[in-house]
């Protein structure tokens, strides 16, 4: 029984950790940084729907940012910046600065990316997934459409959703540095 356990246990981890793609190698570029100052279209207050063609936003958007949120690659499982991050704060959109989650949403998940179990009301949209063999929903931004990560149905209580998001396509702000 213990046997078949362990079994159990690692065909969950693989189907897992096979639910995301591993595409792109993680970078150590801080977008945190004033994202406003290179990227005129971002914006934390601003929720104008943005209609920006992949040719300008490969101008604008750093390489890690672009190939994630233009192109639906993914980072490395475990390696992004927000996979621990427990502090209280917002989370916003790396490319458009939408607001996209409250940390009280985030949650502990072993499946290597950073995760959620619910987005800030009307922050994004949802697209039919059938890349890599396989049957997802995908996540996007709803301001600016870029590419965030997918959505499972194995999630915690009180949504039973994982928002499984790549760290690169967000912006964390702690509380203790937002100015209100
Ligand atoms: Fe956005």
């Amino acid at each position: 029984m213990l046997r078949f356990n362990l079994l159990l246990a690692i065909l969950m981890l693989l189907s897992v950790t096979g639910a995301c793609q591993q595409t792109l190698k993680p970078k150590s570029m801080n977008h945190n940084e004033n994202p406003s100052a290179r990227n005129p279209y971002y914006s934390r207050t601003d929720t104008t729907k943005l209609q920006v063609s992949n040719e300008e936003w490969k101008k604008i958007l750093p390489e890690d940012l672009y190939a994630i949120a233009r192109e639906a690659a993914t980072e490395r499982p475990f390696t992004g910046k927000y996979y621990t991050t427990d502090e209280l704060g917002e989370y916003y959109c790396a490319v458009c600065g939408n607001h996209l989650f409250r940390s009280t949403s985030k949650f502990a998940s072993t499946c290597g990316w950073p995760s959620f179990f619910q987005s800030e009301k009307g922050a994004v949209k949802y697209k039919r997934d059938t890349s890599h063999g396989m049957e997802r929903i995908e996540v996007v931004c709803a301001r600016c459409d870029s590419h965030l990560g997918h959505i499972f149905n194995d999630g915690p209580a009180p949504t039973g959703t994982r928002y499984c998001m790549n760290s690169v396509s967000l912006d964390f702000v702690p509380d203790s540095e937002s100015v209100k």
